[in-house]
């Protein structure tokens, strides 16, 4: 018999019906004579809400014990749908993560999977029944109940498939991975096949459709992943190797990305080592940079400008005001209506001429961008978001990422 992993997502078990449903359709690739290991999300808006009740006691909730709480989240999908799967007469039953032997370790709500003892999977398999696996959750060396970040369930459910070297399919409410976000380009395409390391820029850089770790997990250990809808039959998205089916195409996906800060730092006399002094006052107040930029000299002097997510703000301001006090001739200003806009595809590093195609497209649309940072398969820029809009519609038509 062959294994099947499949993942469901909150919205898909976000209610009693749509449970029913979800029990049927993994009957019906029962049926097509698979071994069945299912994992949930919890119902809907569980884990925000039990976030929420923690927030309502504490506005620093104890780790350990947020943990402890929000894990109930996915044992309340996993039981009903159980109960479902024995009320249509198939045996099955539900694992919390510590009984399906996934190890974790790492710093509460934000844990790593390390192992997975497969013992007890393994048993309930050949025994006939559907194993129901709670994502999101795993236990420590210490023996307590741990969590893998939000979104965790997918490297749940890639971390089972890779283990049991098969197949993992996640079931979510979109039909699969689009070349661009649906709701700012509505005639996006839907793609049948994207590359791992295509998928991992798109995810890192804001795909939003799949956790980007268990994108990179499915990569490492070459688990092919199919992303589609629980609902219906259109077909989804296979995230698999770089093969030749994708290799007529130059860029597969744009990607654009709100949460960006812009701190430019004015007035910067040119020496290496100020540049050293801004960067560790940075690094000390743990801001992860995205995209650096800096000025020619002009008159012994530079500006620099660098990027970083919105949540860094307030260590942001922090490192700021230190750095006024080391250099107070220096001028630091943020501007936060900025977007990333990237182009992502895997056909780039055999192709010339992608970065010069878009300069051209944003010099005949008027669209002033900031920085440019390029990877091996993907070149980003900061503009304006004003700029947003009319930069994903050109791009869009010239980069053929819609469906006529
Ligand atoms: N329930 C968890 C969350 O909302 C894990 C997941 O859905 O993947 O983040
Ligand atoms: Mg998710």
């Amino acid at each position: 018999m062959t294994v099947v992993v499949q993942k469901f997502g909150g919205t898909s078990v976000g209610t009693i019906e749509r449970i029913k449903a979800v029990a049927k359709k993994v009957i019906e690739r029962k049926e097509q004579g698979n071994d069945m290991v299912v994992v949930l999300s919890a119902m809907g808006k569980t884990t925000d809400e039990l976030i929420t009740m923690a927030k309502e006691i504490s506005p620093n909730p104890n780790k350990r014990e947020l943990d402890m709480l929000v894990a109930t989240g996915e044992q309340i999908s996993i039981a009903l749908l159980s109960i479902a799967l024995h009320e249509y007469g198939y045996d099955s039953i539900s694992l919390t993560g510590f009984q399906a032997g996934i190890k974790t370790n790492g710093l509460h709500t934000k844990n790593q999977i390390t192992d997975i003892d497969l013992k007890n999977v393994k048993k309930h398999l050949g025994e006939g029944r559907i194993v129901v696996v709670a994502g999101f959750q795993g236990i420590n060396e210490k023996g307590d109940i741990t969590t893998l970040g939000r979104g965790g369930s997918d490297t749940t459910a890639v971390a089972l498939a890779a283990k049991l070297e098969c197949i993992c399919e996640i079931y979510t409410d979109v039909e699969g991975i689009y070349s661009a976000d649906p709701r700012i380009c509505p005639k996006a395409k839907k793609l049948d096949a994207i590359s791992y390391e295509e998928m991992m820029e798109m995810a890192s850089l804001g795909a939003g459709v799949m956790e980007t770790r268990a994108v990179e997990l499915g990569y490492k250990y070459n688990i092919p992943i199919y992303v589609g809808m629980t609902h219906g039959d259109k077909k989804g998205t296979m995230i698999k190797e770089y093969d030749e089916t994708m290799e007529g195409r130059v860029i597969t996906g744009l990607t654009t990305n709100d949460d960006v800060l812009m701190i430019t730092v004015n007035n910067v006399e040119y020496k290496s080592k100020n540049i050293a002094v801004i960067f560790d006052k940075i690094a000390k107040h743990s801001i992860n940079i995205d995209m650096i930029s800096q000025t020619a000299p002009f008159e012994g002097y530079v500006n620099i400008s660098f990027t970083c997510s919105t949540d860094d703000s307030y260590s942001v301001e922090m490192a700021a005001k230190e750095l006024q006090i080391d250099m107070p001739e220096i001028e630091v200003s943020r501007e936060s209506n900025i977007t990333k806009l990237s182009v992502v595809g895997i056909g780039m590093m055999k192709q010339f001429g992608v970065a010069a195609k878009v300069f051209n497209i944003f010099a005949d649309n008027n669209i002033e961008f900031k920085q440019v940072t390029t990877s091996e398969i993907s070149i980003s820029y900061t503009i304006n978001s004003s700029d947003k809009q009319k930069a994903v519609n050109a791009l869009a038509v010239a980069l053929d990422l819609q469906v006529n």
